[in-house]
């Protein structure tokens, strides 16, 4: 319980600290909608007063009028104003907790970005951020200090009602005996435990349902992201009609969730309708006490108005408490989600060696006896890899399709560690090293690698501000010259139509030649490609390795490629197989072996010579 309400401060705080304004105008928008309708109550019955008693001041009733009207003009004003003000508060915090949810998939490890859990944790959070977490909890603070404010004056006018005398004997008497208050504050205790117990069955039934539907929910997200939002997609669902399968798997998705929510949606209402029937009784008795109370002369006609209204707002007041009462509780979780995702701890920020000049002048890697098992896979992916490479070397990895090159490279990028065995760079295991420092090692073509919907130019410096010559460059050597000509607007060419009408989109080739830009640009002393030019053509795949190879004359490279013949250049070849580094040497020496690099390279040589 206590953590729980750790949570609950620690929310609080982080938003004060992020919206400073955000509390004071929670309060005070609180306050004059609690206050407002009770300047109503007061006046009127004042007036009400007036009118009914002998002396029927007018010049007092006039005056009474005119503040009446003033004091709703004001308040309702400041209200506005405020209302505003908190709206556009709340907005803003939004922006900022989706940037930090985006900040945190950005910065947090590789391995727990791909880690299902994780993933499933912040599309949860998108999902709901609009309805629970900080956001609300603003709105539910701010239904707790109206209904505190509301109950608070009301209690005092009840006291005001209870202490009024009526006349006569018989039933005044009992109207004014200890026993009266006693029977309403029964009453009131236990209609509200009941309301409480409800609105807490509700509130974790809620919590229930949305968690059992949670998987659901992300999956038509994902579905509606993947499928439907991305024009790139489109060509794929028309001309494989996979429109239907689409709609089918809407339809189950829709259907589960509906099941559940219906599910639960009796039990509900049975809480909801009994916990308002109880409220609406609780009222009648109070208007029957008040109307007593009238009777036996307690107080006059404008004092009824008062207490019948005090009984209206007590009622709104004590509803709006429990239900706030409620969504907070349940917020808890939601909040508790939040920071939970948010505090997913890096194991990369660990590490404090730094990634010195000397380092990145004069390296070697190391791989010693490593071996790696994805999260969740059943054998390993790589298995007692064994080698080394040094700066100015220019390493080829080669093997069959899931051999485990690209698993080689995602370790010597740190983007996952062994389990077993270690990386080192000059002699230090790669962990030790200052994770940011270290990625600054590498420039990279993944195969998946991604262009986004920004300009060429801010593709291929991957930053707003850039050299521009030093990317020209950079999309020369990978051979978009040409490409670049054709575009009016060169570097500061759109790319892609999701932002914008004119936006280009690339061909695949020129697309990869993007990356490779991108790869050349950051200028790193080691790149590491994976299959760079696998949508080239040929005469554009020779053009481009033999630029690249100027380029990185010095550096340190490791290329995969399927196509063993763009492997000559390189100083060393390391063939995997099912995991394992099966062979290692240069292009004569593993021919020379008969081994599995001379098995591979004689069958691509037939497919060429027969091609
Ligand atoms: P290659 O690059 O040689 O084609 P990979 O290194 O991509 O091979 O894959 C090696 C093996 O690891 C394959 O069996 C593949 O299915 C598996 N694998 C790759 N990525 C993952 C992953 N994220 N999770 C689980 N298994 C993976």
């Amino acid at each position: 319980m206590r953590k729980k309400w750790k949570v609950f401060v620690r929310a609080v705080c982080y938003t004060a600290r992020d919206m400073p304004a955000i509390w004071p105008l929670t309060v005070l928008t609180a306050a004059l909608e609690a206050v407002m309708p009770y300047i109503q109550i007061f006046l009127s019955a004042a007036i009400l007063s007036e009118l009914t008693g002998a002396s029927r001041d007018m010049q007092h009733l006039f005056f009474l009028a005119v503040l009446m009207t003033g004091l709703e003009f004001l308040g309702s004003a400041l209200l506005q104003f405020c209302n505003q003000a908190l709206d556009l508060q709340q907005y803003i915090l939004m922006q900022h907790l989706d940037r930090a949810v985006a900040e945190k998939a950005w910065r947090m490890d590789y391995k727990l970005l791909c880690d299902p859990k994780i993933h499933g944790q912040k599309k949860t959070i998108n999902n709901w951020q609009y309805e629970h977490g900080m956001v609300a909890m603003i709105t539910q603070f701010r239904n707790l200090f109206r209904a505190l404010v509301t109950i608070g004056i009301s209690a005092a006018l009840t006291i005001e009602f209870f202490a009024a005398r009526a006349e006569g004997g018989g039933m005044a008497r009992f109207l004014n005996h200890w026993s009266f208050p006693g029977v309403f504050l029964l009453l009131f205790a236990l209609v509200t435990v009941y309301n409480i117990w409800s609105a807490s069955g509700i509130q974790k039934g809620t919590y229930r349902v949305t968690k059992e539907t949670e998987g659901s929910s992300n999956q038509r997200t994902e579905l509606m992201k993947s499928c439907c939002a991305q024009y790139q997609q489109g060509k794929d669902v028309r001309i494989f009609h996979e429109q239907r399968i689409l709609a089918q798997k809407f339809e189950s998705l829709n259907d589960t969730i509906a099941d559940l929510w219906e599910k639960a949606g009796a039990s509900f209402r049975r809480l909801s309708v009994s916990s308002v029937l109880l409220s609406r009784l609780f009222h009648l008795f109070v208007y029957a006490a008040v109307g007593l109370k009238a009777v036996f002369r307690a107080f006059d006609v404008g004092n009824l108005l008062k207490y019948t209204g005090m009984v209206t707002q007590l009622g709104d007041g004590v509803t709006l408490l429990f239900h706030t009462i409620r969504d907070m509780v349940q917020n808890i979780r939601y909040l508790e989600d939040y920071f939970s995702y948010q505090e997913t701890p890096n194991r990369t920020a660990d590490a404090v060696l730094p990634v010195t000049q000397e380092i990145r002048d004069n390296y070697e890697f190391e791989f010693r006896h490593v071996t790696f098992t994805y999260p969740g896979a059943a054998a390993p992916s790589l298995s007692d890899v064994s080698c080394r490479f040094r700066k100015g070397e220019k390493i080829a990895v080669v093997g069959r399709n899931g051999s485990g090159k690209t698993t080689f490279i995602k370790l010597l990028c740190r983007l996952y560690d062994p389990q077993e065995g270690q990386i080192l760079l000059n002699g230090t295991d790669i962990r030790e090293y200052r994770y940011e420092e270290y990625l600054q090692l590498f420039s990279t073509v993944f195969q998946d690698y991604r262009i986004f919907a920004f300009t060429l130019g801010e593709n291929v410096a991957a930053e707003s501000e850039y050299d521009r010559e030093k990317a020209v460059r950079a999309l020369e050597n990978a051979g978009f010259a040409s490409r670049l000509r054709t575009l009016k607007d060169g570097l500061d060419t759109q790319l892609f139509k999701n932002f914008s009408e004119d936006g280009v989109e690339l061909s695949g080739g020129e697309s990869q030649k993007a990356a490779i830009a991108r790869c050349l640009y950051k200028d790193a002393p080691h790149a590491v490609m994976d299959e760079p030019t696998a949508a080239l053509d040929p005469v554009a795949e020779a053009d481009i390795y033999q630029r690249m190879n100027r380029f990185i004359q010095g550096k340190g490279a490791v290329y995969i490629s399927h196509r063993l013949s763009s492997c000559h250049f390189c100083s060393r070849i390391l063939v995997f197989e099912g995991g394992r580094l099966e062979e290692q040497g240069t292009h004569e020496e593993l021919l020379e072996k008969h081994g599995l690099y001379d098995r591979l390279w004689h069958a691509q040589a037939q497919y060429y010579r027969s091609a």
